[in-house]
């Protein structure tokens, strides 16, 4: 590998791992696409990078300016890198729910971190709602809006999707993941369908989301619940409006959980429960499609975004959830 001269050269590019497991549990090749492998260690940073610089092609962000988001976090950590890179301040507007390590984070990256009380979408304090209203009353902004703004979709139709097409030269069956803005699924969906119109699209909703029963029923309701951080979208966002999907599964925290700890104990990988929950959406695909498919899914976030949470014993205890089993003698 050459040299780069930006750092933003960095966003993207990432290694694409078989993951032996699911492969052989199913007959199926199945591939993870290594987005922790992002400078901002998630998937969010290619859209991070794609609204900022869709901004600025717009002219609505100028030197100088600031960029106000509401998010998981994920989304904020990569405007917040994004934004150094390019000297813009940001202002990150996060339900106070989501993990101590996001908000050390982004704290930790110079962002201005605003907390909200977790509320539903119809609030007007809802996170998303508060990050318009600042972006309006500050001057020189703009708002990312990734959930509406579909340069957040472009990202994964020009760059996930072709390098998940490269990197399977051209042989894929099938592609799943779960959905928080929707701008993965439907970008990489559109792309893999633009190169290949038999890829078979699945979504791989967590309980807790309306999007199983909008695809699968026509009607976007909602059932259980799901501790998972960044996905569960209770809406037809700009983003998944149009999204190619052929199929739907409904995931539980626990079969994702099944992935997160098999995937860290044998083969290395340790990840964020949305990365386990798209690993079990792929080995359903498999299921689904039939031995000797190739399917490609995705590796979200780093684990280590989760220490309080996932890899805390006692915090999995509380939530009714299996603590990783080397870590029980802890959990008392
Ligand atoms: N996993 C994690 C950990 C995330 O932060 C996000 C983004 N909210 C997603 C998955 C879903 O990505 P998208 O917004 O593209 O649907």
């Amino acid at each position: 590998m050459k040299a780069t001269p930006n750092s933003l050269d960095l966003i993207g590019n990432t290694p694409l791992v078989l993951l032996k497991g699911p492969s052989e549990a199913t007959g199926c090749e199945i591939y993870g696409k290594c987005e922790f492998a992002n400078p901002g260690a998630s998937v969010k940073d290619r859209a991070a990078l794609f609204i900022v610089r869709d901004a600025e092609e717009q002219g609505t962000l100028k030197p100088g300016g600031t960029i106000v988001e509401g998010t998981a976090g994920n989304t904020g950590i990569g405007l917040a890198l994004v934004g150094n890179a390019l000297g813009y301040k940001t202002i990150i507007v996060m339900p106070e729910t989501q993990s101590q390590e996001k908000k050390d984070t982004l704290r930790a990256l110079g962002a201005q971190l605003v907390l909200v009380p977790a509320a539903p979408f119809s609030n007007p304090g809802h996170f998303v709602h508060t990050s318009r209203r600042i972006a309006e009353e500050t001057d020189n902004a703009i708002w990312a809006n990734q959930f509406d703004n579909i340069a957040n979709r472009r990202a994964h139709i020009e760059t996930t999707a072709e390098e998940i097409w490269d990197q399977m030269e051209g042989r894929v069956d099938g592609f799943t993941c779960a959905a928080g803005t929707g701008g993965t699924i439907a970008g990489v969906g559109l792309g893999l369908k633009a190169r290949d119109e038999n890829v078979t699209i699945a979504l791989s909703d967590p309980h807790g989301a309306a999007l199983y029963n909008y695809y699968a029923h026509g009607e976007l309701r909602a059932e259980g619940n799901s501790v998972a951080e960044g996905i569960g979208q209770g809406r037809i966002t700009a983003n998944l409006d149009g999204a190619p999907i052929d199929t739907q599964f409904r995931i539980s925290d626990e079969e994702g959980l099944v992935w997160v700890r098999r995937l860290l104990a044998e083969e290395g990988l340790c990840l964020g429960l949305s990365s386990g929950i798209n690993v079990a959406g792929a080995v359903e695909l498999a299921k689904q499609l039939g031995p000797g498919h190739r399917i490609a899914t995705i590796l979200c976030d780093t684990g280590f975004r989760y220490l309080s949470t996932l890899y805390n014993p006692v915090w999995m205890q509380s939530k009714g959830l299996p603590p990783m089993p080397w870590q029980l003698d802890k959990a008392d």
